[in-house]
């Protein structure tokens, strides 16, 4: 199975990507994580993303995409993945397709700006591992730390208030327009994000039933 997930910032897509991945056994390949990794660990291609991630725009094209290719090119994403992040302009959509990149689907999850406001306040991730909760819909079993791997939980540099905004704008003019890309070639499946993480999933994973 070949999945993108598509919808704005803090809708839910990485939460929803890492419940997919254990229920299709298909690995993740998250953007968002890997830059973040890459900043971390004070790689080039960290260097490259980090002050347009900062002001919460996107990273150039070709930057975000020789890091896709490159990790599309490992054995583990041979039989299939879960594009959590990318595309996210109607550019990368068109060079991910020349690139022989062929999706089952584009999940979308729909939410309003209203409600990712809220919520972004909420967010904490692990630093180390990736994994994201919300202090209220989906709190860490242990104050402050990941269940997955025990780290202390942080906030995103870029999920302050008037980041959110940003990145909301950039979804908005850049980013939405990859719906109608998908829904042209009958790959789209539109899911409302708003009920709770598992009612999300359900429907995701009823949607997915009839793809494949
Ligand atoms: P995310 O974790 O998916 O919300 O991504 C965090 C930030 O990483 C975004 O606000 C962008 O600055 C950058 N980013 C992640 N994926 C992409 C992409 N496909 N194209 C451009 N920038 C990206």
């Amino acid at each position: 199975m070949k999945l993108i997930m598509l919808g704005p910032p803090g809708a839910g897509k990485g939460t929803q990507a890492a419940k997919l991945s254990v229920s299709l056994s298909v690995p993740t390949l998250s953007t968002g994580h890997i830059l973040r990794t890459a900043i971390k660990e004070g790689l080039p291609v960290g260097l490259q993303a980090k002050e347009f991630m900062d002001a919460g725009k996107l990273v150039p094209d070709d930057v975000v995409l020789g890091v896709v290719k490159d990790f599309l090119a490992k054995d583990e994403f041979r039989d299939g993945y879960i594009l959590d992040g990318v595309p996210r302009t109607l550019a990368q959509a068109e060079i991910l397709e020349k690139l022989g990149v062929q999706i089952d689907a584009a999940v979308s999850i729909e939410i309003s700006d209203e409600i990712i406001e809220h919520r972004m306040q909420a967010r904490r991730v692990c630093p180390k591992c990736g994994a994201s909760f919300s202090l209220e819909a989906n709190p860490p079993k242990v104050e402050n730390i990941c269940d997955e791997c025990g780290e202390t939980l942080v906030i995103r540099d870029d999920d302050k208030p008037e980041t959110v905004r940003q990145r909301l704008a950039v979804y908005h003019a850049e980013t939405e327009p990859i719906i109608d890309f998908y829904k042209q070639r009958g790959k789209l499946i539109a899911v409302d994000g708003t009920s709770s993480v598992e009612e999300t999933t359900k429907k995701l994973m009823k949607a997915l039933e009839n793809v494949k």
